[in-house]
């Protein structure tokens, strides 16, 4: 059902063709990504990450610098939701589980949220992955095209 509900929502998002630039929209990032063995604070700032590819916060990273997007990481619910209500964040690519997303989507109405659900090959909240085409691909989609250079 929760899946049902995001492919949904992420079809209405895209319908509503919503174009913004890089530093109004926010990528999401949940902690779970992390790789557990990791002793990195990313949780205090994404940037302690040292991109050693050891899991997909390297990868988000990339996706964020190449597009020059706001970029959070979020330990929890309440704190994606306040990141999304900042006022400069405009619309949201996000990831986490269905379970999360699910809940996001609805209280950071009316922003538009493309959700990206998490992949869990170790079980729920630990060393989650994503597939980070699918987050480009949905960043694509919310991006204002770049203006041609004079
Ligand atoms: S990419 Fe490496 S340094 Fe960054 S969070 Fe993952 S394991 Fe830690």
């Amino acid at each position: 059902m929760r899946r049902v509900f995001i492919r949904f929502n992420n079809l209405l998002t895209r319908l509503r063709r919503r174009r913004i630039s890089g530093d109004n929209l926010l990528l999401l990032v949940p902690h779970c990504l992390q790789d557990s063995l990791c002793t990195q604070e990313i949780r205090r700032d994404i940037n302690h990450c040292r991109r050693c590819g050891q899991c997909d916060v390297a990868g988000l990273l990339k996706i964020r610098d190449r597009y020059g997007l706001l970029c959070n990481l979020a330990g929890g619910g309440g704190q994606a939701l306040a990141c999304a209500r900042r006022p400069e964040v405009k619309a949201v690519v996000a990831v986490a589980c269905e379970r999360e997303l699910t809940a996001g989507i609805l209280a950071a109405f009316p922003r538009p949220v493309l959700a990206v659900p998490n992949m869990r090959p170790h079980g729920p909240c630990r060393d989650t992955a994503v597939d980070l085409a699918r987050v480009e691909r949905a960043v694509l989609s919310l991006l204002a095209p770049a203006a041609p250079s004079a």
